[in-house]
């Protein structure tokens, strides 16, 4: 049985010869064969010369994933396992993160950037957790996952494909355990020498946010050689489950108010602030709307010396990018008016359809409408264990500034 063949049109080569690994649908000319949803096709130019192969989707807009650019590379399992030890190799020095921190919570696999588009696999102490968000993946999850338990023994894997673009791909949600033991309800994690609760099953993305690690390091330690630390107040609007509150607490600040509109959230932010040591106090802890809480600290006239913003994303879509900006200056306008001169912001936008440059022009914009000054003092971006493949820069989605206010 030979792989089915889609002939590409002459005008759209150059991105495929770029290695870009995305194929749309409108992109292909003519198909030859009758690939099985999640097969390898080989795709060629009109004239039949090989340009790469990869995983067939005849219900997503993305048709073909692009996995080789070689034609003499056969896709055994011997390929994703070099797939999988390259991705493993580049994270590990055991525990270290490229020189940056200690944790023993990281991500191993991010997906097309490590050249397995559609799989994320993501290391919780002695726990994997894995999404297939292709069908690709999901077809050869069982190979994947034995592949894993061969490379890193797990205690076990857990899957949490319950993720909204798996719609797109024509498939259902699926979670539960793939290998090994299922993870306890909470699992405890080592980050910098924090510890979290994380819960693998229920939690956002694979439980944690990783990909703010650095950053949660960055910013929550900004205080610590500050003899005035502990007259700052710090105010963590989106706090999910405390990260960068617990990293502030430790810099001895007088406070960290924790805003997120999930209850289940801030109650593991409490529990978090107290694994680590620290007070816990009912004021500290607010269910609420950050649009709303941050009016309401306007109007009761109370100031921060830094404040946290770390939306959910606002743009699912480039169509969205508009009404995202809306979101993200009006966050940023009321943030700014919050603080005390001299005071510090740190502003994120997780959406990829908004660009680095775009959300520092909504961040200028925002500051201008606040009548206040602001400097950046940092730029930032998602941790290196989300790396971003030059060929596929919509990988790169986080990013944030850190500025001071005056
Ligand atoms: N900074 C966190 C991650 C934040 S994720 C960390 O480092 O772990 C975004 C959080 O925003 C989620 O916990 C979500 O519950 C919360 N959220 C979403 N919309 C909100 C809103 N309008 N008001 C308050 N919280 C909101």
């Amino acid at each position: 049985m030979s792989e089915a063949v889609a002939v590409i049109h002459d005008n759209r080569l150059r991105a495929i010869r770029r290695r870009h690994p995305w194929v749309f649908s409108g992109a292909i000319m003519r198909l030859d064969g009758d690939p099985a949803p999640g097969d390898l096709v080989t795709v060629t130019d009109g004239t039949g010369e090989f340009l790469a192969r990869g995983y067939w989707n005849p219900h997503s807009d993305i048709r073909i994933r692009l996995v080789t650019w070689r034609e003499d590379e056969s896709l055994d399992e011997a390929f994703w396992r070099d797939r999988l030890s390259r991705a493993i190799a580049g994270r590990h020095v055991e525990n270290r993160i490229h020189e940056l921190g200690t944790a023993n919570a990281y991500r191993l696999v991010n997906a097309e950037s490590d050249g397995i588009p559609g799989l994320v696999v993501d290391r919780y102490g002695d726990w994997l957790v894995v999404q297939a968000l292709t069908l690709g993946i999901a077809e050869r999850k069982d190979m994947l996952a034995d592949l894993l338990v061969e490379l890193l023994s797990p205690a076990g894997i857990y899957e949490r494909s319950d993720v909204d673009v798996r719609q797109k791909e024509g498939l259902a949600p699926e979670t539960g355990v793939l290998r090994g033991e299922a993870p306890p309800e909470l699992i405890e994690i080592d980050e910098n020498g924090r510890r979290f609760l994380v819960d693998v099953r229920q939690g956002h993305k694979t439980g944690f946010y990783l990909d703010q690690r650095e950053n949660r390091a960055i910013i929550g330690d900004w205080f610590r050689s500050d003899e005035r630390a502990s007259q700052r107040t710090v105010l963590n609007a989106f706090a999910y489950t405390g990260g960068f509150a617990v990293y502030a607490l430790g810099s001895l600040v007088k406070r960290v108010i924790n805003v997120d509109s999930s209850a289940e959230a801030l109650a593991l932010a409490r529990r978090n602030v107290a694994l680590n040591g620290y007070r816990t106090d009912d004021d500290d802890f607010v269910e609420g709307d950050v649009f709303q809480v941050l009016r309401y600290y306007r109007d009761a006239g109370q100031q921060f010396d830094m404040i946290i913003l770390d939306p959910p994303k606002f743009a699912q879509s480039p169509r969205q990018v508009e009404n995202a900006a809306r979101g993200y200056k009006d966050i940023n306008l009321m943030a700014f008016r919050l603080l005390r001169p001299g005071g510090l912001l740190a502003t994120f936008s997780c959406s990829g359809a908004v660009t680095a440059d775009l959300f520092q022009k909504i961040v200028f914009s925002a500051v201008l409408d606040a009548g206040r000054e602001a400097q950046i003092i940092r730029w930032l971006a998602q941790a290196p264990d989300h790396p971003v493949a030059l060929t596929f820069p919509e990988g790169g989605y986080l990013k944030g500034l850190l500025c001071r206010v005056w």
